[in-house]
Parts: structure tokens; C-alpha cells; sequence
């Protein structure tokens, strides 16, 4: 199995570097794409550390009941995205079946999960897209959890885990896969006119989680806002958004 090309994109940082990776995952047997988002890979972090490995599953899943949540999908629809910096302006509709598959040539590619023992100081994961065969087309993604990731994943905190389900959300975007290209990008940050997709959809996933919780103390879309459009605040994974948290 060859990988033909890389795309990652970050965070928090507008530019990319290798992170060291802990394991690199085995491309998948099966690509098969169809609708709806494909099961998730763990191995590599079981292969690891199977506790964290359980609990990245966990909120895995738990964005994946938000995702499919009619709180989640009105208010991606009700806005106007932008896919890339500076692209032009994309239809919440349009986004929101794209990134739920909702056919077999529009949607998300198998995600497979691994790790580094990088810090967050620049981002909190990155994804890139492959191709199992040479020069074909992206047909799965490695997203790479940065430790303050994992580390939020497993905090009896909800708002830390509101904010894992944020990354989870984030990064299925650039897991998406239309007309052999990968659409939603977070390019450099700056000078975005529009709420960008990757951003924004990853702050409506921890806002709704928050919501169900019952923690939310404002309006969903404030919480949007608050949490970022255009950037991740990492200041909203405790529960005094006011202060600097430590994760
Ligand atoms: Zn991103």
C-alpha cells in the first residue's frame, strides 16, 4: 500500500510540521465509501495505550450523537461558510451533506486515529489524506491527536471533553473528500470573511455538547462565537471561560 500524497493541516498554527508520530497506522483493507461517515480506525493508539485508545472512542462517538443531532444540523445549515481562506462562500446545506455523506462521492474518507508526544502549543491535531493505491485518488485520513487531545478526552471535566469533541468535529472536515479534493481546509487563518467550516463546525460540536450537558450558559450561537469561528479558543476548556484553562 502506498501513500501518494499528504495534505495536513493544522490547528492552531497556520503552517505544518511533522509531528512525531508514535505510530504510523497500516493503510486500511477496506476504502469502501458510501453513505453516511465511515468507522473509525483506533489501532494504532491501542496499539499504545489502550486506555486512552478506549477513551478517544468514547468521545468519538459522542460527537457522532451530536453530529446526528437536529440542534448540531439547523445550525450548520443555517449558515454561510467558507470552505477555505478566502474561498468563496459555501452553504451550510451544502457542507453539512457533504461532510454527513449523504452519497457514495460526497463525504468523509475511513479516519484512522494516531498520536504524537507533541504538546498544544501550536496545535491540538492534524489531519492528512491518502490514497491506498499509487496516484489514486484520497480514499483515507490519518488525523494525528496532539496530547493535550487525548488528555482532554479522558478529564472528568465536561468542558474538556466539550473541547475534544471540538477536534473530533474539526477534524472530519478535512476527512471529507469531493471530486478527488479535499474541500475544507483552515489555510492561514487570517483575513477569512466568512466562518470558516473547520472551525466552525467543530465549535457548534462542542457547544451542543455542552447544551446536552446542561452547562451551556448562553445562547448556542454565542457559544459559537465565543468558542471561535476562525480560530479555536482553547480558554473554553474549563469551566471559567474568563481564565486561561490548563489543558
Ligand atoms: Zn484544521
Amino acid at each position: 500500500m502506498l501513500r501518494t500524497m499528504t495534505l495536513a493541516f493544522v490547528w492552531l498554527a497556520g503552517c505544518g510540521h511533522g509531528p512525531p508520530l508514535i505510530v504510523t497506522p497500516t493503510a486500511p483493507q477496506h476504502v469502501e465509501r458510501g453513505p453516511g461517515i465511515p468507522i473509525a480506525d483506533y489501532s494504532a493508539i491501542e496499539a499504545v495505550d489502550p486506555g486512552r485508545a478506549s477513551n478517544w472512542q468514547k468521545v468519538v462517538e459522542a460527537a457522532r450523537r451530536v453530529i446526528a443531532s437536529d440542534d448540531f444540523q439547523t445550525a450548520v445549515k443555517a449558515r454561510t461558510l467558507e470552505a477555505v481562506t478566502h474561498g468563496p462562500p459555501v452553504g451550510g446545506p451544502d457542507v453539512l451533506a457533504a461532510y454527513l455523506g449523504a452519497s457514495s462521492v460526497r463525504g468523509q474518507v475511513i479516519t484512522q486515529y494516531t498520536l504524537t508526544t507533541d504538546g498544544c502549543g501550536r496545535q491540538t491535531a492534524s489531519t492528512g489524506v491518502y490514497s491506498t493505491t499509487a496516484g489514486g485518488a484520497y480514499n483515507y485520513a490519518i488525523v494525528t491527536l496532539n496530547t493535550c487531545t487525548l488528555e482532554r478526552a479522558a478529564s472528568p471535566d465536561v468542558f474538556a471533553v466539550a473541547c475534544a469533541l471540538n477536534t473530533t468535529a474539526h477534524e472530519l472536515t478535512h476527512s471529507v473528500i469531493v471530486d478527488g479534493t479535499q474541500p475544507y481546509q483552515d489555510g492561514g487563518h487570517k483575513g477569512d470573511s466568512h466562518p470558516m467550516v473547520s472551525y466552525t463546525l467543530g465549535a457548534i460540536a462542542q457547544c451542543v455538547y455542552l447544551k446536552q450537558a446542561g452547562k451551556l450558559t448562553m445562547d448556542l450561537d454565542a457559544c459559537v462565537r465565543r468558542v471561535g469561528e476562525h480560530a479555536f479558543d482553547p480558554g473554553t476548556c474549563c469551566a471559567d471561560w474568563s481564565k486561561r484553562c490548563n489543558q
